[in-house]
Order: C-alpha cells, then sequence, then structure tokens
C-alpha cells in the first residue's frame, strides 16, 4: 500500500481523537518517513494493541493485535524484514517461526517482568519436581524457556492448550509458567466448568512468583470505585468492565467480561448497545481502541503503562529501520526446539 494512503487512513483514525491527532500532526514527516522506508525495504510492521497510538497506528489494520495474533501473521511473513513494535520476546517468537529473515525490533532492551525473571533452569526444575507433567509456557518467555516447554500458549489460548496438554499427556495436572495470577486463573475457570484439572503455577507448591507488573496494579477496590464514579454497574447493558487474564482472579470475578485484547475486542464489536467501556489492562488499550470504537466512551481514569512497551517509539523506529539495527538472533539449537512448542499451539484451531 503507498505511504499516501497510509498517511491518509492514519490521519482519518486518529482525527476525532483531540491530543492523538496533534500528536499525528507533530510527527507526521517523521510517520511518513518510517512508511517510505518499510516501503522501500519490504518491511512487514507488526505492532501489539500496547504500543502508544502512533506506534500502533503504523501497523495496517490486520498486523496489529495481541501475541498470538501477530505470532500467526509472524509465521505467514512473505517479506524479507519483520520489524516488531512490541517487547523482546515477541520479537524473538517472530524469528522462531522466521529464521531466515531479518527480525528488528526498535529497543533490544525492551523487557517485560514476566518474562525477565524465568529462564530454561527454571523450567527444568519444575519438571524435574513433577515429571512426566506437561508443561504449558505463557508466550511471554524468552526462547531458551520455550525451547524447554512442551506447548507454548497465549492468553487468547490458554485454556484451551492447557486442556489439549493434560489430554495429550493423559494426566491430569498442567505445569503453567510463568504467570502466576494467570495459573490460578486458568484453575478457576476449569473449576467453574467442572473440569479437574490441577494447574501447578508459580507460587502454588513453591515461593515463586511471577506477575506482570501492570496488571497486577489492578485491584478490586479500583473496580469498585471506577463502577460507582462512572456510573457502570455489574451487568448493565450500555456499560461494560472488561479485565485482562493476567489481572488478579478477584479483578476477573467483578469484571463483566475477561479475556486477552483479541477477546476484548470482539466482546465490544458484539455488543453494539454498549456506551461506555472501562478496560483494566494496560491504558495504550483503551486509547488504541478509541478510534476503532467511536460510539464507545472508553473511561481514561487510567494511568498505568507498561514502561517496556514503552521503550518503542518513532525516533527508535525510525532509527533501527533507516540503519537496520537492533536485529534479533536465536542460538539455532534453541530455535528448533521452541519452534516445536510454538508450532503445536499454532496447530490448535
Ligand atoms: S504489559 Fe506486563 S506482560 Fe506485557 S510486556 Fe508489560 S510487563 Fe510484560
Amino acid at each position: 500500500m503507498q505511504t499516501k494512503q497510509r498517511i491518509d487512513e492514519i490521519e482519518s483514525a486518529l482525527k476525532s481523537e483531540g491530543d492523538q491527532y496533534l500528536d499525528f500532526l507533530a510527527n507526521k514527516e517523521k510517520i511518513e518517513r518510517i512508511l517510505e522506508l518499510q516501503e522501500k525495504k519490504d518491511v512487514l510492521i507488526l505492532g501489539h494493541n500496547y504500543m502508544i497510538p502512533l506506534v500502533y497506528q503504523l501497523s495496517g489494520q490486520q498486523y496489529r493485535g495481541d501475541s498470538l495474533g501477530l505470532s500467526r501473521e509472524a509465521a505467514k511473513a512473505k517479506n524479507q524484514i519483520i520489524l516488531f513494535n512490541g517487547v523482546v520476546f515477541m520479537a524473538e517468537t517472530a524469528k522462531i517461526l522466521n529464521p531466515e529473515k531479518k527480525v528488528l525490533i526498535s529497543d533490544l532492551e525492551a523487557g517485560c517482568s514476566l518474562a525477565d525473571p524465568f529462564r530454561a533452569k527454571d523450567v527444568l526444575e519444575y519438571k524435574a519436581r513433577f515429571p512426566r507433567i506437561p508443561v504449558v509456557t505463557y508466550i511471554n518467555s524468552y526462547a531458551d524457556v520455550k525451547a524447554e516447554t512442551d506447548y507454548c500458549c497465549t492468553s487468547a489460548n490458554a485454556l484451551k492448550v492447557v486442556e489439549h496438554a493434560a489430554k495429550e499427556f493423559g494426566v491430569d495436572r498442567v505445569i503453567f509458567l510463568p504467570d502466576s495470577f494467570m495459573g490460578k486463573n486458568i484453575e478457576d475457570e476449569f473449576n467453574l466448568e467442572g473440569k479437574k484439572i490441577d494447574v501447578i503455577y508459580p507460587g502454588k507448591y513453591d515461593k515463586n512468583f511471577g506477575r506482570c507488573e501492570v496488571h497486577e496494579k489492578f485491584t478490586l477496590e479500583m473496580i469498585i470505585d471506577i463502577r460507582k464514579q462512572f456510573n457502570m454497574p455489574k451487568n448493565a447493558t450500555s456499560t461494560a468492565v472488561l479485565a485482562h487474564w493476567e489481572c488478579r482472579s478477584e479483578v476477573l470475578r467483578e469484571a463483566d467480561f475477561y479475556g486477552s485484547t483479541t477477546g476484548m475486542g470482539r466482546y465490544l464489536k458484539a455488543h453494539p448497545e454498549l456506551k461506555k467501556a472501562y478496560l483494566a489492562t494496560e491504558c495504550e488499550m483503551a486509547a488504541n481502541l478509541a478510534s476503532e470504537f467511536p460510539n464507545i466512551e472508553f473511561v481514561r481514569a487510567c494511568s498505568i503503562f507498561c514502561q517496556h512497551m514503552r521503550k518503542i517509539t518513532l525516533d527508535k523506529i525510525l532509527h533501527g529501520l533507516e540503519n537496520e539495527v537492533y536485529e534479533v538472533f536465536v542460538e539455532e539449537s534453541i530455535r528448533r526446539k521452541a519452534l516445536v512448542s510454538i508450532e503445536r499451539m499454532l496447530a490448535l484451531k
């Protein structure tokens, strides 16, 4: 698609978004330059839902989303260069799926509080402690962890993958790493559905703990307060509180809907009667969805941002593309092993 057409698309998406539009006007030349380079160098730009709006808009509609959707797009990529606007574990996943391509991220220090502390040795310890139990690892992990894992999963398919792993191994226990809140939420969900699967997550039988530093900030008190302040009672038809799987279980119980970021978008689409929504997830998500759902007022009483995602800026993207630097590499023997766990996930429809 021509640069001019993309610029027009971005402009019309942000036109009614006040500050975002002013930001667009102030950075228009930079955005044009990035899109020209994208065209000239045949770059696929993937953008996670938590990117700041101007970075998010650099990716066409089909190439924005959550880790699962972006992994699928990365797997289909025909372009010689993939630029991943997200954090390093996501760019690594794209590299695992596309070893012959150049995968760039504009800041190699863009980490994640879930991925950073858990490495391959931790997986091996769980395996030694719970032999013959399948290991499902959340996509928020590095390649060495995925290499020691039976299945990879994302928040969009975790329930399905955990259930499938237990069935394939013929057991009723699954090791789920590294998110403690999500592990508990998965187990709660199985209990609600009457399924008996013991989910072994960090903190359940040990003193480990894995958490997203963004989602752990959302508390039950906060959600109750939002409901009162913005007149959003539970189960109302015109308002909804949506929470991400990585939040605490009591936050999920209080929400009208919980799921992945893509699940949240689908929920909003499926409920055209909604007038107001609050999203208990990284605050850029509401800013990014606002242009897609102009009829919904998104409660922006939110200042919870991911410091890692915020490392990805237009300036760094431009520098990275101009010079083709900040390339992501994965050691081949690790890549091949990690690929198995990702492909098993992608094979599940
Ligand atoms: S939002 Fe949480 S899980 Fe996502 S990259 Fe940031 S710290 Fe990691």
